[in-house]
């Protein structure tokens, strides 16, 4: 196959949602259309996906570098993309023609995401689902159909207090979520406690409740927060500290105890590798987290789950960043602990196919082909306004 054409539109996620670091009033995404030279009934089989969300928008680098590199790659018969045996690996290493090294973040969205939606297309073509190509590729073929899916979310939001925040629990309670996990930092302590209190009496079990301080918590607080909440038992309390400040996260570690989980905003194979090194994760109870378009791709999850493995770490280990068609795949593509969920938070750009139905917190993955997004209608008519 050739890939004919690729095209990038940045997209306002048209949300007020406030975490403990930053407020998502300006917050853009870029979706991504990569069109084939393969047609299906007589139209041109075309990939899709979206640079998740919380970074913005990367048309520029994609206009300006990532997307010629592979026409030109292409063109002198550097690049071909064989859909029977795909190696995304040859894909990246078209795009990062020129690059640096380090700085990371700079490119690894775009290419993530174009990345992403050439797995897309390629799935198309071999008429299979994303996770069953990716569970060919690295897993054997074995796909886990039942993905456990937790709900990011307890924003904080101007004018929103304790019972605003219960009826959102209890909403997704309602759809058949079991674990919830709601915002910390954002607010002062007695508040968070006041917060988390509240849910808890609501759940009832310390298991069924996470949090998330999105490296919100600056050094000064992290002591009071650890031992405040240690007592709690929470399922999993969330970036306490800049996504590399490894020592700032061990010593979180080291004063709270329990679970913690990071890694979402890590960008490199060799940043996720130096936080299982250096930032006191435990293998087994702490959580390694990862957005797959904004790190370079599903090639680039595959080298960090196989940089992980000998330190201890295996796919149960790690959650994909984001509740969406693309973490859902990767999820059961990669056998990943479980999948986030985002149900009303960022509009298209959220939940799952439309037709998909929750069981006591677990999605069966169904037979669409690539990522899926064709089954979810408001978000494919918006992606088939790009290209
Ligand atoms: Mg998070």
């Amino acid at each position: 196959m050739r890939i004919t054409g690729i095209s990038e539109n940045a997209v306002r996620l048209e949300s007020k949602l406030r975490n403990a670091a930053f407020s998502f009033d300006e917050m853009t995404t870029s979706i991504v259309a990569v069109t084939t030279d393969v047609a299906h009934g007589g139209v041109p089989v075309t990939g899709y996906a979206f640079n998740s969300t919380g970074r913005y928008a990367c048309g520029a680098q994609i206009r300006d570098r990532l997307a010629p590199r592979i026409m030109k790659a292409q063109a002198a018969g550097k690049l071909t993309i064989d859909p029977t045996g795909f190696d995304p690996d040859a894909v990246l290493a078209a795009m990062m023609v020129g690059e640096k090294p380090g700085g990371d973040m700079e490119r690894s969205v775009g290419i993530g995401t174009i990345e992403v939606a050439i797995w897309d297309a390629v799935a198309k073509i071999a008429r299979l689902p994303a996770y069953q190509l990716i569970a060919d590729r690295y897993r054997g073929g074995a796909v886990s159909t039942d993905v456990f899916c937790y709900v990011g979310g307890g924003w904080y939001l101007p004018g929103k207090g304790v019972p605003q925040l219960l009826d959102e629990v209890r909403r997704y309670l309602d759809w058949g979520y079991t674990l919830i996990k709601i915002k910390v930092g954002g607010v002062p302590l007695d508040e968070d406690i006041a917060r988390i209190e509240a849910v808890l009496k609501l759940l009832g079990d310390p298991r069924r409740l996470a949090l998330d301080a999105n490296c919100g918590i600056g050094p000064d607080r992290r002591p009071a927060y650890a031992r405040a909440i240690a007592p709690y038992g929470l399922r999993w309390f969330e970036e306490p500290a800049h996504p590399v400040d490894y020592r700032g996260n061990a010593e979180f570690i080291d004063a709270y105890g329990g679970a913690v989980a990071t890694g979402e905003n890590l960008f490199s194979v060799e940043d996720v590798v130096n936080l299982a090194r250096y930032g006191g994760m435990r293998p087994g109870l702490d959580i390694i987290q990862s957005d797959t378009p904004q790190s370079y791709g599903i090639g680039t999850l595959a080298r960090m789950l196989d940089g992980l493995a000998p330190l201890g770490w295996s796919a149960k280990d790690v959650l994909p960043h984001g509740g969406n068609m693309m973490s859902l795949n990767f999820a059961a593509g990669f056998g990943l602990g479980m999948c986030e969920a985002y149900p009303d938070a960022f509009g298209v750009f959220s939940g799952y196919a439309d037709d998909l139905q929750l069981r006591d917190g677990i999605l069966r993955v169904g037979d669409w082909l690539g990522f899926g997004f064709e089954r979810q209608k408001d978000l494919f008519a918006l992606m088939q306004k790009t290209g």
